[in-house]
């Protein structure tokens, strides 16, 4: 079973923050309301991760490793510096999941299943920019924060007092991450922070030297191949038409592409 180390001490320091609570802007300038420190979620996201390690078998294919870290690398080196981390960690799970996320605390995962969806770097970036944007954008702390609004704060705060299910606080905070198709339980992310997701990835893409209408070919071949539970990127909100017509809008806006040139060979 899936479990949080510590996980008490970061409720007791998010209750604290509750005092706190900000309304702040998103990069595309939507309002949100953050509740908690993005420490906080940091050093959620962090521990979220090594359970994850722990749990999930870990792909030690060179080859694919150093591929997938390359692409990570050329789209992270486009983000400016975030709070509560200073290097982004690349891991790649063995898994016929066709699946990636990226977690606050600058923790990336990319399942190889993947790989037979997102066929080329170009797409690879596209999948691991949508991700990074959901952490840029602080979609988790929206989250987890609407959560908290939505009556679940009760609980988290008997939780801080010892007083409560622990397992209650897992599935909140999982889901909030946008680990919860990993794990059976179901949050999406809303149709407002989706499109957000899809304009900071191709605009991600873009500076890296990607081509950003590659992010479409993506969809498509997402699309064909659809089975079972859909991954966090492929959820069924914005629909696929909107979803199609809003990045190929996003990206007649983008700068000519810089002049970056990444050189990620996929093996
Ligand atoms: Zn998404």
């Amino acid at each position: 079973m899936f479990k949080l180390n510590k996980a008490s001490h970061f409720i007791g320091s998010a209750a604290i923050a509750m005092a706190l609570t900000a309304c702040t802007s998103s990069p595309t300038g939507r309002s949100q309301l953050l509740m908690f420190s993005s420490q906080d979620m940091a050093q959620l996201g962090a521990q979220s991760f090594d359970q994850m390690k722990q749990e999930e078998k870990i792909s030690r294919d060179r080859k694919i490793n150093a591929y997938v870290q390359c692409v990570a690398d050329s789209i992270t080196r486009h983000v400016g510096p975030l709070p509560g981390f200073t290097e982004w960690e690349v891991v790649v799970f063995d898994s016929d999941q066709v699946n990636a996320f990226a977690l606050p605390g600058g923790k990336i995962g990319v399942y190889t299943g993947l790989l037979d969806v997102a066929q080329t770097p170009d797409q690879l970036a596209s999948v691991i920019g949508h991700e990074i944007g959901h952490v840029i954008a602080e979609h988790s702390n929206e989250r987890l924060s609407r959560s908290q609004l939505a009556g679940a704060g009760m609980q988290i705060a008997s939780i801080a007092i010892g007083g409560s299910d622990y397992s209650q606080y897992q599935d909140i905070a999982m889901a909030s991450l946008g680990l919860g198709v990993q794990f059976g339980v179901l949050m999406p992310y809303g149709r407002a922070q989706e499109s957000e997701s899809d304009i900071i990835g191709v605009q991600l893409m873009n500076q890296a030297g990607y081509d950003p209408r590659e992010s479409i070919n993506l969809w498509y071949n997402m699309a064909q191949q659809s089975k079972g539970q859909p991954p966090e990127f492929m959820s069924t909100h914005p629909s696929h038409d909107t979803r199609i017509a809003d990045l190929q809008s996003e990206i007649t806006r983008l700068p000519v592409s810089s002049s970056a040139t990444p050189n990620c060979r996929r093996p």
